[in-house]
C-alpha cells in the first residue's frame, strides 16, 4: 500500500534503537525525510547512516536529551515545522509504590508526559496552518491495564493520555490527527532490561524470564520493532485521517480486555 506520505518530513524522538527506530525505518521506507534523536551520538549517527543507505531519504541526527527544554529546542531548531511527529523517550525504572519520591515522579512526568505535550504545543500550530499533520505518541499498554512495578510509567502516561484525548478533538477539524500507540512486550533493550530485573529478583536465567513473559502473551512471542513501526507509519499515512484520539494496543493480545 502506498502510504501517500513520500516527501513529508518527520521528527522521530528517541529513535536510535528499539521502537523509535522501528518507526523511523517504516517512515523512511514510505519516503519520509527524518530528524532522528537520541542521547548517544555514536549510535544515533550509525542508525542515521544505515537509514540513509537503506531508503535514500534525508536523515538528520540530533544527539540530545529530549526530556530537557534545551534538548527539545535543539531538535525543533533542526525541523520547526514537521508534517509528522513521533514522540518517544526512555521509560521510567520499575519499583514499588513506596520507593518513589517527588523527584522520581517529576523525572517520569518530564520524560513521558510533559515532553510529548511540549513537542505538540510547538508543532501543532504549523500543522494546523497547513491543514495536515500526524502525531503518534509511543506510550505503553500500561495505559489500558496498569503494570504494578511500573507505577511511575502508569502515572505519567495516564496524564499524557488525558491530554491527547481532549487535544486531538480540538485539532482534528484542521486535518491533524493525534493518536497514541501502546506497545506491549517487544524485543528491544528495554524488554531485556526489564527481564534482567526479574533474573536478579528471582534468581532465574534470562531465557526462563523471557519464556515466562512470552507465556503471558496470547501470541506467545515478543513483538518486533518492525511490526510496531509499520503500525506507526500507517497511523501517519494519508489513509488514517479519520483515526482520531485513539489508544491503539500493539501487544499480541496481552491486554486482557473486551474493548
Ligand atoms: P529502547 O530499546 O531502550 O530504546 C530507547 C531509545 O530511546 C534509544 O534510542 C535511546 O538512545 C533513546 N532514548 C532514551 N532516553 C532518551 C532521552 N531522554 N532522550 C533522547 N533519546 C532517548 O526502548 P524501547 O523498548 O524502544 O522503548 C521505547 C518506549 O516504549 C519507552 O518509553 C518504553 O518504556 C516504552 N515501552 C516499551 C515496551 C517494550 O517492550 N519494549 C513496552 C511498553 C512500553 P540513548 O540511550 O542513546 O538516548
Amino acid at each position: 500500500m502506498d502510504l501517500g506520505i513520500k516527501g513529508k518530513r518527520a521528527i522521530v524522538c528517541a529513535s536510535s534503537k528499539g521502537l523509535g527506530r522501528g518507526c523511523a525505518e517504516a517512515l523512511a521506507a514510505a519516503g519520509v525525510d527524518l530528524v532522528l534523536n537520541a542521547r548517544t551520538a555514536e549510535t544515533l549517527e550509525q542508525t542515521a547512516q544505515e537509514i540513509r543507505d537503506a531508503y535514500g531519504v534525508k536523515v538528520e541526527a540530533v544527539a540530545c536529551d529530549i526530556t530537557t527544554e534545551e534538548g527539545r529546542a535543539e531538535v525543533l531548531a533542526k525541523l520547526p515545522d514537521p508534517d509528522i511527529l513521533v514522540t518517544n523517550a526512555g521509560g521510567p525504572p520499575p519499583g514499588k509504590w513506596s520507593d518513589w519520591e517527588i523527584a522520581d515522579f517529576e523525572a517520569a512526568l518530564h520524560a513521558n508526559m510533559l515532553t510529548p505535550i511540549m513537542l505538540m504545543k510547538h508543532t501543532l500550530p504549523r500543522m494546523i496552518d497547513r491543514g495536515w499533520g500526524r502525531v503518534v505518541n509511543i506510550t505503553s499498554q500500561s495505559v489500558k491495564a496498569p503494570i504494578p512495578v511500573l507505577g511511575l510509567s502508569n502515572s505519567a502516561r495516564a496524564g499524557l493520555t488525558g491530554y491527547v484525548a481532549g487535544t486531538s478533538r480540538q485539532v482534528a477539524e484542521y486535518g491533524v490527527t493525534i493518536n497514541n500507540l501502546l506497545p506491549g512486550i517487544h524485543a528491544t533493550d528495554r524488554a531485556k532490561s526489564l527481564d534482567g530485573g526479574v533474573v536478579k529478583a528471582e534468581g532465574i536465567t534470562m531465557e526462563e524470564a523471557k519464556k515466562r513473559r512470552e507465556a503471558t502473551i496470547p501470541a506467545r512471542r515478543y513483538g518486533t520493532p518492525d511490526e510496531f513501526g509499520a503500525t506507526c507509519a500507517f497511523l501517519c499515512s494519508v489513509h488514517a485521517g479519520f483515526i482520531v484520539g485513539q489508544n491503539i494496543l500493539h501487544d499480541g493480545g496481552g491486554t486482557n480486555a473486551t474493548i
